[in-house]
């Protein structure tokens, strides 16, 4: 198999996961494995210039990426991100982890992802406006309400989403609240939507625990991250009798074995300038003492490549709930499943966001609403059944929850490619 040659073959950062991901799913795919090559490249890949002007008048450019990955089943989805590491090969990671993950919930889109390799946290809002403006319209020649539809994703949120949902809108002359999930709800947002990975996360956790016998109530709990998807995680586990015995964030890590309130830290937080560090509710400990804590569950919920041959071989926790893309390498996870810890992967874990964005847009293609608790009541249902399915062929083949839900995601992805046969 030649490998695309826009990334570097010694180099393949997290594409390379991606790669040896469905080498492993591969061989349990029957005959559609002659397709599998079909995941090995991305569709299509949009690289941009984005040309802003700072609010000192001088003019900066920054480097952005549009992917669709795959797109037999539908439009592509996935996310937006904004961060200093954002690479190529990142993004076309992250959207073969959407072509899975929308594939493993049965939504009728393909996977995509989007990124400016930019650090977003000194911008002005003026200027954060002016990048997403600039960068919308360049990749507006690949993106739609039916051919591939953003959402938030690292450091973007709903007013990012309504800035794209404009510019897109006012360059082809019409409202399109479509071409954007994840937006305010008074622009045809969904409810539920801000919290619906976290509150994945909480159902997905829930199965499992069901399954092992584990108990929900006073289940102690490790987080890393407090953005979109781990704070809605710890309200959630926090709402139904689960102990944050630690969060950790880019700042560092706090514990408590009592418990954290996430309530009392988001109102800390949000009062501006304050670190995780300085929360009154916890004490800090090192990073290093977050891996290797005594507790029933540890949800990453930053960034990929966090559990690594570095840490895994501490991790005492049962059970890694994925609410980040990607946050397990390979070689950390072969040591977590050697020592009997249960991974819930990312195209599964974190499947909740994409789920009530699918949600979303139905929504907006009907131009009806529904209210909070429909959502999250179809929320828990289509990710316990896509729970139950991965976990039932997992037991059944006996292998790993990964490539279950690889398989179960695959095998509708190239289903679709071969039904479509190969034009010309
Ligand atoms: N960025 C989220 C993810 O990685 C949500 C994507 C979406 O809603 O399209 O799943």
């Amino acid at each position: 198999m030649q490998l695309p040659t826009y990334v570097h073959k010694d180099n393949l950062g997290q594409w390379g996961v991606f790669l040896e991901q469905v080498d492993r799913v591969t061989p349990h795919l029957g005959k559609l494995g002659v397709w599998a090559d079909t995941l090995r490249r991305p569709k299509r890949c949009l690289i941009v210039d984005v040309p802003v002007r700072m609010d000192d008048g001088t003019v900066h450019h920054f480097e952005g990426y549009r992917v669709q990955h795959n797109i037999s089943r539908g439009p592509g989805k996935g996310g937006l991100r904004y961060h200093p590491d954002v690479t190529l090969s990142e993004v076309m990671a992250l959207s073969g982890w959407m072509t899975v993950k929308v594939a493993v919930l049965n939504l009728p889109y393909g996977g995509a992802k989007g990124g400016i390799r930019v650090d977003p946290k000194p911008f002005s809002s003026s200027e954060l406006e002016r990048l997403t403006r600039r960068y919308t319209s360049e990749v507006g020649i690949i993106i739609g309400p039916d051919k591939d539809i953003m959402a938030p994703d690292v450091n973007t949120n709903e007013k990012v989403m309504a800035w794209v949902m404009d510019t897109y809108s006012i360059n082809v002359g019409t409202t399109s609240p479509g071409v954007v999930t994840g937006k305010p709800v008074n622009l045809g947002g969904s409810l539920g939507r801000r919290d619906a990975t976290g509150r994945g996360c909480y159902v997905v956790a829930r199965e499992a625990m069901r399954r092992l016998g584990m108990e929900m109530r006073g289940a102690r709990i490790a987080i890393q991250g407090f953005g979109n998807v781990g704070d809605a995680a710890a309200r959630i586990f926090h709402q139904n009798g689960a102990i944050i015995v630690s969060i950790q964030d880019i700042d560092g890590t706090i514990y408590n074995p009592a418990g954290i309130n996430p309530y009392q830290l988001r109102d800390f937080l949000s009062e501006g300038g304050k670190s995780l560090l300085d929360f009154p509710g916890a004490e800090r400990i090192s990073n290093n003492d977050f891996w290797s804590m005594d507790c029933d569950i540890i949800l990453p919920a930053a960034h990929e490549n966090q559990i690594t041959l570095d840490n895994a071989n501490n991790i005492r926790a049962r059970i890694i709930v994925e609410g980040a893309n990607g946050p397990t390498s390979p070689q950390a996870e072969d040591i977590l499943l050697d020592k009997g810890i249960i991974i819930l992967p990312d195209v599964l874990a974190n499947a909740g966001g994409v789920t009530v964005s699918y949600f979303e847009w139905v929504q907006n293609s009907s131009s009806f609403f529904w209210n909070e608790d429909e959502i999250n009541v179809r929320l828990d249902h289509a990710l316990s059944d896509a729970f139950k399915a991965v976990w039932e062929l997992g037991q059944n083949m006996k292998i790993s929850l990964r490539t279950a839900a690889f398989v179960v995601g695959c095998t509708r992805v190239l289903e679709a490619r071969q039904l479509r046969g190969l034009y010309p």
